[in-house]
């Protein structure tokens, strides 16, 4: 009633407004006010985290905070008469058009902006253009003597530093895939097993940049997770400048296009495209636009915080997510950060990217010149699910109705800018007559895609059109079908259900013919097309300038992509009636959450995705390497021909095979003591099912070990129930729980808040098990509620049959993933805590996942809960465990 009545000050609305159960709650919002004053500065969205990024005393307690919430709004308005407020430029301006939108600190803030002497200039006037850089020749062949690595390496890690043998050994290693190539198509190919604490960023980066210098060559260094990438940027500061002299950067970070603010969408959302809040949000994001270091709004320098204080989509709207660059048509084509981004990197020494951005770009990159030759992928245990996921095909609604979009623009007029082709094109026809037919006629095709309302009309069985006549047969299908309902998942449970591409009814083939049929007639005049912009290109016509040109490349480019998207669809659906290719696995899908659907689905992927891995990624490198610190598998020490066995997963998951490359294999170990610092509680009294019972696990564990816990689920489902049993209780006992899919934050801001607040607690799921870096007390306990084992779904069922194995494929997996989740406890030296696992059903078999030596106790849950509030660890065994081998007959395999 006070919210309502007042406005409030408060910190981060929605998430308020989530835990009060209260939606409309709005005031004054002290993140969005940081955002005007600040942008592009790092703050964690809590009373300490501003406190630290504002320099002023933190509250001593939660008492303290409203008065602290005042001295924040004070300390941030006082900040914009300080005449040396570095980032005034822009924002009396931008408080103008903000006060017209009725942003609530408008009033508060105007008397405190003053008015510049001289009219302040519009954003896209202020921003600095790129240049054109001539092309960088091949690199040098060159060799790195040993002694030179090291060398580089001393020097990285700071004269004087402690040499340590493991680093020094694992840069030397990293040293070989710089080595001149002894055969076309055939790579240096490195796996390196780095534990942690090694210092193996530092060890690859030395002789990265000793060859970088020698050659003039670049690496790439490809992350999974955005943590490593931001580590990345700050270690390779030692080894590179941050600008050379002539003002270019040496080391650049790259992500795929939709990460980066495009300049056209953020131009149409601020006169006029976005309207209300979303306008607001335009507002603050042209405010960080003028001052970020390179435009990326996803992990960059743009709070992550920002977007979720707004409408949902707002900050993918101003991204260009749909491939609708106009590339040098648009009028802030020379400012614009994506182009700028592309070319840095074409020119840096070390380009840090992403495991699918550089498979992308490999497969289907502009720029062959810019493809990357020499290449380590760190996190190199992700590289299997990212090329399953670049070398997949779908064929779906949500895919489907982009496309349409594409080809011939919105339904509906208030979309903004976006246009189809032919608006995009439209000089491009009225020059060429055979062009604008072209254009015409896939337009006219395009008509067969999926428009609006595709999901209702499936659900009122009337489809409109060839496509949606497919999807409504793969719907039919895929309920006929399902055998969910019968167990814990599927139907009942409301997820997603799946059947196998084989045997189908007739309706789904005669269906895919109609369907193929109408791809067709989108390729066909999508492919004339591209010819009539390439004969264009090949006798230009007086009025295509430098801009034009580039611009009818971009298309062209664009252009090749959705035709070789379409010929994916039309072999995917040629197969359906045929018999099975034995390199794919092909199924339907009805994707839902909490029963709701939201696609339908023909999916194909790779049997094994290494294979056109090897092909575009690995035969045109030169040297490649693979590193993580759980690249190998962790079988028991005492099984016969272990080492061969360690190796076996990893190399199989390289793609050696396919390039029949013998790769070089060096493994590290960690220096860290892990008996001494860690133990496993294997909790054997929380009933399987028993969510209340969990749920209790859960609330004492975080009580006795007074936060610093990190809950890990493999069901999103049991997570919320078991968030929304305890937070509220440990939030009054000062332990607050922050939990992923519950509290309206990104996923980036969820960690940097626990990783504050030592008293906080974290509950996810799988992206939490390894995207998780949190050194110190913030992290002493992780918790799983149960031993994650892989969903048996369509496509893990074919790649277990293939491998022969059975069940010790699910067991590497299941080990990898222990692996992982333990390696988010000990992170340095001195870190501590206690790794639990709160079901009893743990076969003892998949113990080996832990470091060797580690003390593991089976004991109840009162049992547990005093040696983590106690602190004990690193005694030996219990006999419980010694003697858990009885337990496994017991134990099914799969889950339940
Ligand atoms: S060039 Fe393309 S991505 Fe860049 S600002 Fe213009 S439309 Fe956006």
């Amino acid at each position: 009633m006070a919210a309502s009545d007042t406005p409030v000050l408060l910190i981060n609305a929605p998430l308020v407004a989530n835990r009060l159960g209260y939606p409309d709650l709005s005031g004054l919002d002290l993140l969005e006010l940081f955002a005007f004053v600040h942008p592009a500065r790092f703050c964690v969205p809590t009373p300490r985290g501003l406190a630290q990024a504002l320099e002023i005393d933190e509250p001593a307690g939660d008492e303290d905070v409203p008065a602290f919430l005042q001295r924040t709004a004070g300390a941030l308005v006082t900040a914009c008469e300080d005449p040396e407020w570095f980032e005034r430029e822009g924002a009396w301006s931008a408080l103008q058009s903000m006060e017209r939108l009725r942003w609530p600190w408008a009033g508060v803030l105007k008397p405190h902006v003053a008015r510049p002497e001289r009219a302040e200039k519009w954003l896209f006037a202020t921003l600095p253009e790129w240049e054109e850089s001539p092309e960088r020749g091949s690199p040098r062949q060159v060799e790195l003597p040993e002694d030179d690595v090291l060398q580089q390496l001393d020097h990285l890690t700071g004269e004087g530093s402690e040499k340590r043998e493991g680093q020094r050994a694992y840069a030397r290693e990293a040293a070989r895939i710089f080595a001149p190539r002894d055969a076309r198509d055939l790579p240096h190919l490195a796996l390196a097993q780095a534990g942690t604490g090694i210092g193996k960023t530092l060890g690859y980066l030395a002789p990265s940049s000793l060859w970088a210098n020698a050659s003039g060559g670049t690496v790439w260094v490809s992350t999974f997770t955005k943590n490593l990438q931001r580590q990345l940027r700050s270690e390779s500061r030692r080894a590179w400048p941050m600008k050379r002299p002539d003002g270019t950067p040496p080391v650049v970070v790259r992500k795929g296009r939709e990460n980066y603010l495009c300049l056209l969408n953020l131009e149409d959302a601020l006169q006029g495209g976005f309207a209300s809040r979303p306008a607001i949000l335009a507002q603050l994001v042209a405010r960080w636009a003028a001052f970020t270091r390179d435009g990326d709004m996803i992990g960059g320098d743009l709070p992550g915080w920002l977007g979720t204080l707004f409408r949902k989509r707002g900050i993918a709207a101003l991204t260009d997510q749909r491939g609708e660059c106009i590339y040098a048509g648009c009028p802030h084509y020379r400012k614009c950060f994506i182009e700028r981004a592309g070319r840095d990197s074409a020119q840096a020494d070390l380009v840090i990217a992403n495991h699918a951005l550089v498979m992308v770009n490999a497969a289907r990159g502009r720029d062959h010149a810019q493809r990357p030759t020499r290449l380590i992928f760190d996190e190199g245990h992700h590289v299997f699910e990212a090329a399953d996921s670049t070398f997949a095909a779908t064929l779906s609604g949500q895919e489907a109705i982009e496309l349409r979009r594409w080809i011939m623009g919105p339904e509906r007029k208030n979309r903004g800018r976006r246009r189809g082709l032919a608006a995009r094109l439209a000089d491009v026809a009225s020059y060429d007559d055979d062009g604008g037919e072209a254009i015409e006629d896939a337009c006219e095709a395009g008509a067969a895609l999926p428009g609006e309302g595709w999901l209702q009309r499936l659900n009122e069985g009337e489809p409109s059109g060839p496509i949606e006549a497919l999807l409504s047969a793969v719907r039919a299908a895929t309920y006929a079908r399902d055998e969910s309902a019968n167990n814990s998942r599927g139907q009942e449970a409301g997820y997603g259900i799946e059947t196998e591409a084989s045997g189908l009814p007739g309706e789904v083939i005669e269906a895919a013919g109609g369907a193929a049929e109408a791809l067709a007639a989108i390729r066909t005049p999508l492919i004339k097309l591209g010819g009539r912009l390439e004969a264009i290109m090949a006798d230009p016509p007086d009025w295509l300038d430098g801009q034009g040109r580039a611009r009818i490349e971009g298309a062209r480019f664009s252009l090749q992509w959705r035709v070789d998207l379409i010929a994916a669809w039309e072999s995917l659906l040629a197969r359906l009636g045929g018999p099975a290719d034995p390199e794919f696995v092909d199924w339907l899908a009805v994707d839902r959450s909490d029963a709701r659907e939201f696609d339908v689905a023909i999916h194909r992927r790779w049997l094994d995705p290494m294979k056109p891995f090897a092909k575009v990624v690995l035969e045109p490198a030169h040297g490649v390497m693979l590193t993580s610190a759980t690249l190998t598998d962790r079988i028991g020490a005492d099984a016969s021909d272990a080492q061969d066995a360690k190796w076996q997963t990893a190399i199989a998951r390289s793609g050696a095979a396919h390039i029949e490359s013998k790769p070089l294999l060096s493994a590290a170990e960690s220096p860290f003591d892990y008996a001494a610092r860690a133990e496993v509680l294997i909790v054997t009294d929380v009933k399987k099912g028993d969510l209340p019972g969990l749920a209790g696990a859960y609330a004492r564990l975080i009580e006795a070990s007074g936060g610093g816990v990190l809950g890990l689920f493999t069901a999103i489902r049991r997570m919320r129930a078991v968030h929304g049993r305890i937070a509220d209780r440990l939030a009054r006992e000062g332990l607050p729980i922050f939990a992923q899919h519950v509290d309206p934050i990104d996923t980036g801001t969820l960690v940097d808040i626990f990783r504050d607040d030592p008293r906080a607690s974290l509950l996810g799921t799988d992206a939490l098990r390894d995207g998780v870096d949190v050194p110190g007390r913030s992290l002493r306990c992780v918790a799983l509620e149960a031993v994650p084992w892989p969903r048996p779904d369509i496509l893990h069922k074919a790649r277990r049959a293939a491998s022969g194995s059975g069940s010790q494929y699910d067991d590497r997996i299941i080990r990898a993933r222990l692996a992982q989740a333990f390696g988010r406890l000990i992170r340095n030296r001195d870190d501590s805590g206690h790794f639990v696992v709160l079901s009893s059903a743990f076969p003892s078999r998949l113990l080996s996942a832990f470091p060797q030596g580690i003390a593991i106790h089976r004991l109840t849950l009162d049992e547990a809960l005093v040696r983590v509030r106690d602190g004990l660890i690193g005694e030996k065994q219990t006999e419980a465990v010694q003697n858990a081998g009885e337990l496994d007959d017991n134990i099914p395999d799969w889950p339940q």
